[in-house]
């Protein structure tokens, strides 16, 4: 049996200080959650406050970027190794926005993956499909893609160490979510795909659903066995709906 798994990613918010105030709140609010894995994705400057914050707490903290170098003159960038020093655990990795705004492209999504399973970080790779491709009913080839690429070269057994999370791109921030039939079908067809790449891990890799996830609509998609958690973005934000979020999936 696959463990749920909510991860919030905060994006580009909170200060040091609202993150550390944050997370003293939701680690009180899930103290008695032990069925679900539960992680906060920070910004890097609050990574420090929120790991001191939760060495308490079952919450697992993760960045949502990392470089595929160990160290260098790498301006601006943050190794795996930064990271691990800090007992992270997770890292978010591909994510639409940094595709979009950033030109991360799949071969980069691929060197990050395969550094950070090297270093001991489980990847959390984002994949999902823009409102155009859905309309002309290439999802499932863009998120095939997207996975053979993220996950080339990694040895099968850590494919299972890999969560991925599909977050159709126009379910982001937008207040409405893929309809529960829409995300497990697709992760449906990424699981048909992982069993391609690695027969057996299909049913030990997690796939997660992103896109306006929120206490009220959370159930109609961790009912679906498919479907093993979430990443969630704006509702990771407070304490209150973040728990709401976790609760709702014990
Ligand atoms: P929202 O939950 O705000 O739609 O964001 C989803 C997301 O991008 C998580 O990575």
């Amino acid at each position: 049996m696959r463990r749920p798994f909510i991860a919030g990613n905060w994006k580009m918010n909170k200060t040091p200080s609202e993150a550390r105030e944050l997370v003293g709140e939701l680690k009180d609010m899930v103290s008695d959650v032990d069925d679900v894995d539960m992680a906060v994705c920070p910004t890097f400057v609050a990574v420090p406050a929120v790991v001191d914050e939760l060495e308490d707490s079952d919450i697992m903290v993760g960045a949502q970027n990392m470089y595929w170098k160990d160290s260098g003159s790498f301006t601006g960038e943050v190794s795996p190794q930064m990271l691990t020093d800090l007992d992270l655990e997770h890292v978010i990795i591909g994510h639409s926005e940094r595709r979009e705004y950033f030109h991360e492209t799949d071969r980069e999504v691929n060197m990050k993956v395969r550094k950070a399973l090297e270093k001991g970080l489980k990847p959390i790779v984002c994949v999902g499909e823009s409102l155009e491709e859905r309309e002309e009913g290439r999802t499932e080839e863009k998120v095939a893609f997207q996975v053979w690429s993220a996950l080339s070269g990694v040895a099968d057994e850590d494919i299972p160490e890999v969560t991925i999370a599909y977050e159709p791109l126009w379910a982001i921030g937008t207040g409405e979510s893929a309809s529960p039939e829409e995300a497990a079908s697709t992760i449906d067809s990424i699981r048909d795909i992982v069993e391609d790449i690695s027969p057996g891990a299909e049913e030990k890799i997690r796939i997660q659903y992103g896109g306006s996830v929120k206490p009220h609509n959370i159930e109609d998609f961790i009912s679906r066995t498919t479907i093993d958690g979430a990443l969630v973005g704006g509702a990771s934000l407070t304490a209150e709906s973040f728990a709401g979020v976790i609760k709702k999936c014990q």
